[in-house]
């Protein structure tokens, strides 16, 4: 059995290993996940270099999955420490890290993350360009845009963040509609340099073909980059960001021709009313491919809790139809995250994608909710601790104020509902006041 890809793999009817582990972890008949992957409405971003990988599917009829963004910076640039961070994230939940690095030997630590690290590995070329040529923005040649993408390829990067739907024609279109907050996009920011000061086409764009002819060798997913996402609600859903995702959606079928698997990157700041409305927007345009959902962020006067403005967002958004989240920090818009910033974010997008499952009826995903409810009908502390989606803060609020009685809290004590309920419904006797 030969194949390039999972959806080349798919197409031609063939289950593959990877497909195998993705449906057992999803509790799903591998017949069906193929179908989808067929259709590119599912995806497993698994480079045939990332030997460590354990690989996760994507896709909005699978469990909602999480990404953590890290990388070595000019500010944090010992890789040991950010190694530390990345293995914390994947004991935490999150199926994906993207590498973000921008300073110093970016290719040791992306190659070491692809040999150690399980989760699904995720970057982004631009950046790495920037730093890896070490001049002028202007002077970085097509080629060498693109020779930047091969490396990656071959380093055993599962999916790449590439900014081609800002093309000439939408980088015109951008001049004409003003916004309030232009582009907050780092890789779209650059581009758009670009193109300014070369007076070219974007080469991700003009040369998108040989983009997929790499891709498809290797089996990276395209993440099609948004550019244009909104960086504030005021801009949400404005003529740049859906002149954009229309682009997104013809190169996503160009893709798919060469059976390349795709995933599509979305807002940004947006208000909660249109959040919704875009993911249907997007369903429709990009055919079913996967949405990957930086936010939505609800409202813009939060910083320092922004990964509770994101996390409301990405429920909403998860339970419409996105099926991966970007997790956001308490630091975003402030500083880079620090050890406990990274698990606050992380714990944020999980309750999320968590609440998006259960509203979209994941088979199971129930399950713990319906646990912990027993539980706490005990007044079983150990178990409540146990289903916790952060059991060590659960155990460390119930420390810090310890109950007179030790079978209730003390938020209520004796005026305990629960006890209380149980006590009369077993034919005791209920005293609040002498007890
Ligand atoms: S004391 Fe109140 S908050 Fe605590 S377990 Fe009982 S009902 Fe719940």
């Amino acid at each position: 059995m030969s194949y390039t890809t999972q959806m080349d793999a798919a197409r031609q009817g063939i289950i593959t290993p990877e497909m195998e582990i993705v449906a057992a972890k999803e509790s799903m008949d591998v017949e069906v996940l193929r179908e989808h992957i067929a259709k590119g409405h599912a995806i497993i971003p698994c480079n045939k270099n990332h030997t460590s990988i354990d690989p996760s599917g994507i896709g909005s009829m699978l469990k909602t999955k999480i990404n953590v963004n890290l990388g070595i910076s000019r500010d944090c640039k010992d890789m040991d420490v950010e190694i530390e961070k990345v293995n914390n994230a994947v004991k935490m939940g999150a199926e994906s890290i993207m590498d973000l690095s921008s300073y110093g030997d970016t290719r040791t630590f992306r190659k070491r993350l692809t040999k150690e690290c399980p989760a699904i590995i995720g970057t982004v070329p631009i950046y790495d360009a920037v730093v890896y040529y070490h001049k002028a923005l202007k002077d970085i040649t097509a080629k060498e845009w693109l020779d930047i993408v091969r490396m990656h390829a071959e380093d055993g990067v599962d999916f790449m963040t590439i900014h081609c739907g800002i093309n000439r024609a939408m980088y015109e279109r951008f001049k004409n509609n003003k916004r309030l907050m232009n582009i907050v996009s780092r890789g779209g920011s650059i581009m758009f340099a670009w193109m300014a000061m070369t007076g070219e086409e974007n080469p991700f764009y003009e040369h998108y073909d040989e983009v997929l002819d790499i891709c498809r060798e290797y089996d990276i997913t395209m993440s099609l980059g948004d550019a244009c996402r909104a960086g504030c609600l005021a801009d949400a859903t404005d003529v740049a960001q859906i002149g954009e995702l229309v682009t997104l959606g013809e190169l996503t079928q160009r893709a798919w021709d060469k059976d390349v698997q795709v995933m599509i990157e979305g807002p940004g700041h947006m208000p909660l009313n249109q959040i919704a409305a875009n993911m249907e927007i997007q369903k429709t345009i990009c055919k079913g491919a996967p949405f990957y959902v930086l936010g939505p962020l609800v409202t813009d006067i939060a910083p320092g809790y922004d990964h509770i403005t994101a996390a409301i967002g990405g429920a909403i958004a998860a339970t419409y139809g996105a099926s991966f989240l970007c997790y956001v920090t308490p630091a975003e818009h402030l500083r880079l995250p620090n050890l406990d910033d990274v698990k606050e974010g992380i714990i944020a997008s999980k309750i999320a994608a968590h609440a998006a499952d259960i509203a979209k009826g994941i088979p199971g995903a129930m399950e713990l909710d319906n646990k912990m409810a027993c539980a706490r009908k005990k007044l079983d502390w150990e178990e409540t601790f146990k289903y916790s989606i952060d059991p060590e803060k659960a155990r460390r609020y119930r420390a810090e104020a310890a109950p007179e009685k030790e079978d209730t809290c003390s938020m209520c004590g004796n005026f305990c509902a629960v006890k209380n309920m149980n006590r009369i419904l077993d034919g005791e006797i209920v005293n609040i006041f002498d007890e």
